[in-house]
């Protein structure tokens, strides 16, 4: 079944528009080569709960002011539910929290992700990190540019709200008499939090799922040895076995759409094919994990803040098949590794 987009055009930013019962959907721009974020309005007793907020920068705020004085000055926001970490979806969960006194909601890692960065920004730029970047091939400037990243996030987030609701997976939360069965995933973040509104047949599907974005999925400096790529299919796997064909998928980018279990065998063929092309060029001599990114990626990147993305996506590829035992990575004397085939390599 392929992908139907029952609103095609999205909205002009500022403008609400409903796309299931009692929930609006925004746009807020962001000033990215990915130039939008949707955030959502859901219809909460005397208000709006939001689902994400964009990024903190001037235009954002300014933006915000203008549907507070809009859209939300008869009914208001009554809560903030952040779905991850990510700048775009939290990064004014603290202004607005501060402006309006509204609780922040969200899952407990992702909460603390944001936490830690800004009580120690410059953390990641120490040993063992630096190293484990040289190490699978990164050159000095683009390791400079990955350690310094903390740094970078926290120009774009306020600082959040000193407490917050936590939501698990497994629960459900109440918006407006409704019920919404809260589901987490990791792979693009450890624990992204999505709310299935199963009487309403729609899910706010965040980031997990998007019509054409496939979300980036990369290993952290902090977890080397990390497999957010097979915590990403587990996820995928259970979106499909729990949820009807037909669900409404409201994401984080990218239009809402009908069509949620092709999307996800979509998704799992477009990483099967990038782990195919990472063992082909593994080839029987090896590589490093720096040489296998224009492989995965079908081009040379020569951005580095693409660079960037782009090496920790590789990386989770590999990660996913040295779990398998398909590949595995050998340590060199002067401190390089080197990806081999391993024992279960055909
Ligand atoms: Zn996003």
């Amino acid at each position: 079944m392929a992908l139907t987009f029952p609103y095609p055009e999205p909205p002009a930013a500022g403008e609400a528009r409903e796309v299931a019962e009692g929930v609006l959907w925004l746009r807020l721009p962001l000033p990215f080569r990915l130039d939008h974020v949707n955030v959502y309005l859901i219809e909460d007793a005397n208000g709006f709960a939001l689902l994400d907020t964009g990024i903190d920068d001037p235009p954002t705020r300014a933006l915000w002011e203008r549907l507070l004085s809009g859209v939300l000055k008869t009914k208001p926001l009554t809560r903030i539910v952040s779905s991850h970490c990510h700048p775009d979806h939290i990064g004014l969960a603290g202004w607005l929290n501060q402006r309006l006194g509204v609780d922040l909601y969200a899952s407990q890692t992702e909460y603390l992700e944001t936490l830690t960065i800004s009580l120690d920004p410059g953390a990641l730029n120490a040993e063992p990190y630096r190293s484990f970047y040289r190490g699978h091939g990164l050159d000095e400037a683009q390791t400079d540019l990955l350690l310094s990243r903390g740094l970078h996030y926290l120009r774009m987030v306020s600082p959040l709200p000193r407490t917050f609701n936590r939501l698990m997976a497994g629960e459900t939360l109440e918006i407006g008499g409704r019920i919404f069965d809260v589901l987490t995933g990791g792979g693009h973040s450890p624990e992204q939090v999505m709310l299935y509104c199963r009487d309403g047949g729609f899910i706010l599907s965040t980031d997990q799922v998007m019509a054409k974005i496939s979300p980036n999925i990369s290993v952290e400096a902090i977890d080397p040895n990390g497999d957010p790529l097979g915590a990403y299919l587990r996820s995928l796997a259970q979106l499909k076995l729990e949820l009807p064909p037909d669900t409404l998928a409201l994401p984080g980018h990218n239009l809402p759409f009908v069509g949620l279990h092709t999307r996800v065998d979509e998704l799992v063929g477009h990483h099967r094919q990038r782990c195919d092309a990472v063992l082909r060029a593994v080839g029987a001599d090896g590589a490093s994990a720096v040489k296998l990114v224009p492989v995965v990626f079908g081009r040379s990147i020569d951005d580095p803040h693409q660079m960037s993305f782009a090496f920790g996506e590789t990386l989770a590829h590999v990660n996913y098949l040295v779990r398998q035992k398909a590949l595995a990575i050998r340590p060199g004397a002067d401190g390089a590794w080197t990806l081999v085939r391993g024992a279960n390599s055909l």
